[in-house]
């Protein structure tokens, strides 16, 4: 054909291609136009709503009312099931005809009772397929039903995403019809864009670009929309640009389908089950259609609700895992938040889910996946190399709001030296859309580039649900191997992980934390969901040593493993990154709290079943005394109250064994009592023979001396226990962000209004009440309280919060001075400066620990412990820890209310390993728990450790073994020791194992029958299988 060179106006030519496309312009004579042929209405549709979410059968049961396009239903979280006839004109015969659905609902189309295919207009999914090709033997009649969800993809905010959900929303029916669709148009259409954008991306400087353009424009003169036979031959001439290949060198994307679903965040639980089966289900649909699109999808919890909820899509799932189509990835239960959960129950993320990926698909999970969380734990590396994985993809890093992350592809090296390779897919995102963009930001932005020539591009819409689509599909097929992109393979982890580890020689490393530098919020947001985490915690581990001593003491009893595993699927459920860090909505809040008080009515009825076992074993009997419980691996001699009930609390001096039981005896240890005196000016000294602290009316520690070595803990004129609030106004992430500046807005809190008083006289115990007005609507009450015998001064909190960005903290201002403070982390601590030095020194002005964290110089130092805290800040010598904060998005009402907590200040000599600030706050977080009327002879204890630097944390039954037990010990100093564990347990063998809990035969302790010898490295957790008599 000879037609006018065409003039060098690129913008012409390039606005030329988009009007030809375009969905808004000239769509009576482009391409676009021609997508839909004819119409047809359907026969019938009815409708029933209901508040609830129920399963199909019983849904097709109820009485469906008439209704018709354009009609409104709702309100939000309502569900509306519609049941549609329809019949296909015998005159399409030949053509593929589509149901088409728009709707700001979620739907799912059901069909002889088996969900076939979600259809979201939010994830551009508005087509049922009914036939590829209408033939004669075809049914023509039809009756389907589609289940519509009254929510968006995000939920129902008011306003903005992130807003509250909007209760009252009605959701409209747009459209439901039956259409001719014309694939070839469509296919013309996925040509015509992809090489838009490829002009548009590769821009003015790449000569490739140019050749897309013209290669573009040719194809508007050759292809006349309303007539279909010339179509072929503009097909043909983009098939010819993309079919151009690449040199050998170029870069290799993986890409992998994926769906990113939040357990829980802007929409509950219970919906993110039907998420799941419409996401998955479009998943398989499209594998059906594509056999190598392959499909990665994490979260053991979501395949088992679909397993419960959806049984006939689940085994559709099994059948494409085994064909590697489907392919499950991460091995946690959730994807967790990687901050706050603590290290036994990270473990367990890890324990649950890859059991149920082995159970359920016959293999273990061989990367960790957790693209979305706020944070990653320096001790997570070796928590997965402990569970069979060895590679680890993100990308959260990408959201750091002052540093850039040096890496995509690199090592990272947990605080105990574990090694895992990992990798920050390059177009910092999990929802990609296979379009030229994603291919050409992952190839620019590859930190990498030279060492690692692979990287991972995740496409399908995310967060929300909704996953893949055929055009994405369609996409990035054309793209396979063309010039001036980068070559995409349709792949999988195992693949991508594999070429990097194969190529890995130049790959940096990175050791430490990954902490994100935004989102440093979710530390303190929720504060009950963070408290009922941390109780719920410490119940399940006092359960599980409780049955445990049970189980081997006495005769008959039956460990509660269903019930244990039940309550500990429950935690890990709500340790979901937007649950546990408080990102969520208010109906998600209540869900979590209502999972909470499941665990903690069940788990105090199995710890009592275990302790009333107890009463049963040879060392302990039935009687009239009381008797406690120490689950923890080490002799505690405490102040506990026989009787909780308020005034008439009775307290004694409890010297309690290493994980054993003891009667409640007068303490052998002669010891001083607390003293409180009342000054002449309104403040009171109150004295323990270890501490002498003075607080003034307020409240606030003017001073805090430790006895021993006479060395004052407060900075000469400061207030310890200075309560402070901040405005707290972040840029858009409400719940999630405190911003640097907010530092600028500090007020102390000095409105008393009740003044210092004696509510212990001393004794065993010393303490004293005050309260402080925050505003006119808010208020802090405080108990402090010195015990007998110890070495830290607890502050028993009640706050009355009814605030709007606000957010309370307390501080400490100590006299130490050290460049760096120390915080615990999941089996383990680290450092974080004390200074403001690099940006990458203040980015971190608010950070996590986890029970404690430390400012010590040689010789003396300073640790705040808590019960249920974990935003702390350290800058210069004030150690600050963070108590509430009240954002409005996305619950408007999130932590107004009533809140105790308690925290406590414990000056030191030595270093925090030296004076036990680890076990002390063990026992903080760990009561001695009661045993009633029983008959205690002498102490019993079941494990003891010769080195306070190990920690046994956790003994439970072993998994799948009647008569074995597990227990998990960690090196807590930083050090390498040797460490014996005795037992007075009655066990057989002892073996070593992984998280796990394989054993490894290869490698028996070395076990004397009631001694276990044992070398540890720096934070190394090591675990034991017990094989009991
Ligand atoms: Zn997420």
């Amino acid at each position: 054909m000879y037609h006018l060179p065409v003039l060098k106006n690129r913008r012409t030519l390039l606005e030329r291609g988009e009007k030809f496309i375009s969905d808004v312009y000239f769509t009576d004579c482009n391409l676009r136009g021609r997508l839909y042929g004819d119409t047809c209405p359907l026969e019938s549709i009815t409708v029933f709503q209901t508040a609830k979410r129920i399963p199909y059968s019983e849904a097709v049961q109820q009485n469906f009312q008439p209704c018709k396009v354009g009609d409104s239903f709702g309100p939000t979280w309502w569900t509306c099931w519609f049941k549609i006839a329809l019949k296909i004109p015998e005159a399409w015969k030949g053509k593929e005809v589509h149901l088409r659905w728009e709707s700001d609902g979620e739907g799912m189309v059901w069909r002889d009772q088996e969900p076939v295919q979600g259809l979201t207009k939010e994830g551009e999914k508005t087509s049922y397929i009914l036939t590829e090709c209408l033939t004669e033997n075809e049914p023509y009649s039809i009756t389907l039903f589609v289940e519509l969800a009254c929510n968006g993809l995000f939920g129902a905010g008011q306003g903005s995403m992130i807003a509250a959900p909007d209760p009252n929303r009605k959701y409209t029916l747009q459209k439901a019809e039956l259409v001719v669709f014309n694939s070839e148009v469509q296919e013309l259409l996925t040509d015509f864009e992809m090489l838009l954008d490829i002009v548009k991306l590769l821009g003015e400087g790449e000569q490739r670009g140019y050749q897309a353009l013209f290669t573009m424009n040719e194809m508007v003169n050759l292809c006349d929309p309303a007539n279909p036979g010339t179509w072929s031959k503009a097909r043909s001439l983009a098939q010819k640009f993309f079919s151009q290949k690449n040199g050998e060198s170029q870069h290799i994307v993986h890409a992998m389908g994926h769906c990113h679903i939040d357990s829980a965040w802007l929409w509950p639980y219970e919906e993110t089950i039907r998420k799941c089966a419409r996401s998955w289900v479009t998943a398989v649909r499209l594998m059906e259609k594509n056999p190598e699109f392959i499909f990665t999808c994490s979260q053991a919890q979501q395949f088992q609700w679909v397993k419960d909820w959806y049984p006939g899509l689940f085994s559709q799932i099994q059948h494409f895992v085994q064909k590697g189509q489907f392919v499950p990835v991460g091995g946690t239960w959730v994807e967790m938040d990687g901050n706050l959960p603590s290290g036994e129950s990270m473990v367990r993320q890890f324990l649950e889910g890859q059991n149920f990926f082995k159970a359920e698909f016959g293999q273990y999970c061989k990367e960790f996946w957790l693209p979305d969380t706020f944070g990653y734990s320096a001790q997570l590396p070796q928590l997965m190399q402990g569970s069979g994985i060895s590679r680890f993809l993100t990308q959260k890093l990408s959201w750091n709001l002052v540093n850039t992350f040096p890496h995509n592809t690199f090592f990272w090296e947990g605080i105990n030296g574990s090694l895992v390779l990992t990798h920050f897919p390059p177009g910092n995102s999990y929802e990609m859309k296979g379009r030229v963009e994603d291919l050409i930001n992952t190839l620019k932005n590859n930190k990498d580039k030279g060492r690692a020539n692979h990287s991972a591009v995740l496409f399908g819409f995310g967060d929300g649900g909704g996953g893949p689509t055929q055009l994405m599909l369609d996409r990035l097929q054309r793209v396979q191997d063309s010039d001036g992109l980068p070559r995409v393979h349709m792949s999988n982890p195992d693949r991508l992980f594999s070429e990097l580890q194969a190529d890995s020689s130049l790959l940096c490393t990175w050791s430490g934390e990954l902490f994100l530098e935004l989102h440093n919020g979710t530390y303190t947001t929720q504060a009950k969901i963070k408290l009922e985490n941390r109780r719920c915690e410490a119940l399940l581990h006092d359960i599980e040593v409780a049955s445990c001593l049970a189980l081997t003491q006495t005769a008959g009893f039956e460990y509660p493993t269903e019930k244990l595993q039940k309550l500990w699927r429950l935690l890990l459920l709500n340790q979901f990154h937007d649950v546990i860090p408080g990102s969520c909505i208010e109906i998600v809040v209540e869900d979590a709290l209502e999972y909470y008080n499941e665990i903690e009515k069940t788990g105090s009825g199995l710890l009592h079943s275990a302790c009333n076992a107890l009463r049963t074993s040879p060392w302990l009997g039935a009687g009239s005394s009381p008797a406690f419980l120490n689950t923890l691996p080490w002799e505690r001699t405490e102040v506990i109250a026989l009787t909780e009930d308020g005034a008439q609390t009775k307290l004694a001096l409890v010297k309690a064994p290493s994980v054993g039981v003891s009667p409640v005896t007068a303490s052998a240890e002669s010891v001083s009592t607390v003293s409180i005196t009342e000054l002449a000016d309104g403040s009171v000294r109150m004295e323990n023979g270890l501490l002498s602290a003075v607080l003034d009316n307020m409240g606030r520690l003017v001073s805090l001396i430790l006895v021993q070595t006479n060395r004052e803990a407060i900075s000469d004129g400061c207030f310890g226990n200075q309560f402070v609030v901040f405005d707290d106004v972040p840029l858009y992430w409400d719940a999630w962000d405190v911003m640097d500046y907010h530092l600028q807005t500090r007020k102390p809190i000095v409105d008393v209004t009740r003044p210092v008083e004696v509510v212990s006289t001393g004794g065993l115990r010393g303490s004293v009440k005050f309260s402080l007005q925050i505003s006119g609507k808010s208020s802090i009450t405080q108990e402090v309280i010195l015990d007998a015998n110890c070495p830290y001064i607890k502050f028993k909190t009640k706050v009355d919060w009814a605030e709007a960005h606000k957010f309370l903290k307390v501080e400490f201002p100590v006299q130490v001075r050290s460049p760096n403070a120390t915080y615990e982390i999941q089996f383990g601590h680290l450092q974080r400066p004390t200074h403001r030095n690099t940006s990458w020194d203040w980015a971190r002005f608010e950070v996590w620990g986890h029970k404690w964290a430390d400012l010590s110089e040689h010789g003396f130092g300073v640790a705040l412990l808590n019960d249920c805290k974990y935003g702390y800040s350290v800058y210069q010598n004030i150690m600050t820890l963070s108590l509430l904060r009240a954002p409005k998005a996305p619950d408007a009402n999130a932590d107004m209310g009533q809140h105790e907590f308690t925290y406590a200040v414990m000056p030191h000599a030595g270093s925090f390993q030296e004076a036990a600030v680890i076990q002390h706050a063990y026992n903080l977080n760990f009561p001695l728990r009661l045993i009633h009327d029983v008959k205690v002879a002498q102490p019993w204890s079941a494990f003891t450790l010769n080195t306070s630097a190990v920690i046994l944390e956790t003994v439970k039954q072993a998994e799948g073994k009647k008569n074995a037990l597990v227990v998990r010990l960690y090196e807590s100093h930083g050090s390498s020791v040797s460490a014996v564990l005795s037992t007075s347990l009655s066990v057989q063998e002892a073996w070593y194992c992984d998280l796990l809990e394989r054993p490894d035969t290869a490698h028996p302790a070395s076990f004397t029958g009631s001694k276990i010898s044992l070398t540890f490295k720096p934070f190394q957790i090591i675990s034991l299988l017990l094989q009991l008599h």
